[in-house]
């Protein structure tokens, strides 16, 4: 009797609590987990994903998570501190652990999106990659069909859904970039947050604009990299969304380019596809 009243308890119940750290994992784990699984976004859209730290708040509303989403990487400084504040049934997974990483080089450290990822830091947007988003959605559905074994078939079917529609996404990225001529493949911007991006699509990458607190930039380093922009004749110069474009728009003006669209480095209110999507144009539109 007691265990039908448990089997009907657990029957209208959705399969799993979660939480996720991250705007673009909380849309890749929704995918993924499809009804099945209610998602805590504990960061959401918009909010700045590097100087994050959970609040008393933040912990209660993922204390009904069973899996706690990261984006991994050391973007998030705070995860050993979290961990010693969760219950034990609540695990952490950093989805970006295990994909390949793209290290912040010596010379390029002053230019690090933030200061945790300034010292010899891996860069942690490893999103801009469709292809390690591909394989962040296996690390999501492997986590899921542990925590909740008899979602496991919609899991699969959900997660291969979505791979081969990024599969489609990577197909078209590489077709825009195919547009721009070879030696026009160089993505300048602010920070050394496209790295994944240049790497996967071929661009060679620049960065102007240094961290305010340690590693300011010095005038003959700005000055190298304006020689070398306006030597390239490089057309367009790139802003990030919520960034400041002062720096950009000086440099603009001393090499004759032009300041494009903003990218986005991190997720905003649109999907992971349209922020792949609205890169993608405003880069391949600056620089064919
Ligand atoms: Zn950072
Ligand atoms: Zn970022």
């Amino acid at each position: 009797m007691r265990l039908l009243f448990f089997f009907l308890l657990t029957l209208g119940v959705p399969g799993l609590d979660v939480a996720s750290l991250h705007p673009l994992i909380t849309d890749a784990v929704k995918q993924v987990g499809g009804d099945r699984v209610k998602v805590v976004e504990v960061i959401k859209p918009g909010d700045n994903v590097h100087q994050f730290k959970p609040k008393p708040g933040d912990l209660r509303a993922m204390a009904e998570a069973r899996l706690i989403f990261a984006s991994g990487k050391n973007l998030e400084p705070y995860l050993d501190e979290l961990s010693d504040n969760l219950e034990p049934h609540q695990l952490i997974i950093e989805v970006g652990k295990t994909l390949p990483s793209q290290k912040v080089s010596k010379e390029d450290q002053i230019y690090a999106c933030c200061e945790h990822h300034a010292v010899g830091g891996i860069d942690p947007h490893w999103w801009h990659d469709v292809r390690n988003m591909e394989r962040a959605l296996r690390v999501i559905e492997k986590a899921l069909i542990k925590a909740d074994p008899e979602g496991k078939q919609a899991y699969s079917a959900n997660s291969k859904k979505q791979r081969d529609r990024l599969d489609q996404l990577n197909r078209w990225v590489k077709g825009q970039v195919a547009t721009i001529p070879r030696e026009r493949r160089h993505l300048v911007t602010a920070h050394a947050a496209f790295g994944y991006f240049c790497k996967a699509y071929g661009f060679k990458a620049s960065f102007v604009q240094g961290l305010s607190a340690r590693g300011e930039v010095s005038a003959s380093q700005l000055a190298g990299t304006i020689q070398e922009l306006r030597r390239e004749g490089i057309p367009m110069v790139f802003p990030e969304k919520s960034a400041n474009p002062k720096v950009l728009e000086q440099i603009a003006q001393q090499t004759g380019a032009k300041v494009g669209q903003p990218l986005i480095a991190d997720g905003s209110s649109a999907s992971y596809q349209e922020m792949i999507m609205s890169n993608v144009r405003h880069i391949v539109g600056g620089l064919k």
